[in-house]
């Protein structure tokens, strides 16, 4: 199998992976595909969305072999729906991966051509932000400060080392407490180029 060709949106909860992912998703040529949107629709009852419920209201990550195993899954059926084209679209994931075990996993699976990571030094304004898509959006872990904190912690001790898997020049840091413009401005700066390449070797099948 070919490795999916994908860019990675990556950043702390609240940095804006979700916004600019469904900005980015709208544009020919890239599929947005964010991992905590594929756990929340689940059906809660089932097995893995019960499993779902009980670490993601903790702010915990769920275990890195069922994420993967179900994001590998997902992924695959929406290219055989054909909503997704592997040759055609650069996949741009969000929210995984979230362990330096699950980019070792999905090594097997894509082809990572950039990283772009969302940074932010304001944790208050993070919170901030959290808070209030909670009360927009129903969503449980942002719902309570102390899970944020928490999603925080694991944050910075599982999630950021997963910046040191890829290659320091494949990483471009971007200020995420821009306006939700620049920032778009600004990835789209880093992607752009990745497009083009990706466009010019492009074989119609
Ligand atoms: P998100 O919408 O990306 O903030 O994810 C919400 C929750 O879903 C997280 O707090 C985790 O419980 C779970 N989750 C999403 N993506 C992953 C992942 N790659 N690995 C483990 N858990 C995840």
């Amino acid at each position: 199998m070919d490795r999916y060709k994908s860019i990675l949106l990556f950043g702390a909860p609240g940095a804006g992976k979700g916004t600019q992912g469904k900005v980015l998703g709208t544009i020919p040529g890239f599929y947005h595909c964010a991992c905590g949107d594929v756990f929340r629709n689940l059906n809660i009852k089932s097995e893995l969305g019960s499993i779902f419920y009980e670490y993601s209201s903790r702010g915990e990550l769920v275990p890195d072999e069922v994420t993967v195993k179900m994001w590998a899954e997902n992924i695959k059926a929406h290219a055989v729906i054909g909503d997704y084209k592997p040759s055609k679209d650069l996949l741009l994931l969000d929210g995984i991966p979230r362990t330096i075990e699950q980019a070792k996993l999905m090594d097997d699976y894509i082809n990572v051509l950039s990283v772009v990571h969302l940074t932010c030094n304001d944790e208050e304004e993070m919170i901030e932000r959290l808070r209030r898509r909670a009360l927009k959006s129903n969503r449980h872990d942002d719902a309570d400060t102390k899970v944020i904190r928490h999603r925080w912690e694991v944050y910075e001790r599982e999630t950021a080392p997963v910046l040191q898997h890829y290659p320091k020049e494949m990483v471009v840091d971007i200020d995420s407490l821009n306006s939700p413009a620049q920032v778009l401005h600004d990835i789209l700066d880093h992607v752009v180029p990745a497009q083009n390449t990706h466009f010019a070797n492009f074989v119609d099948d």
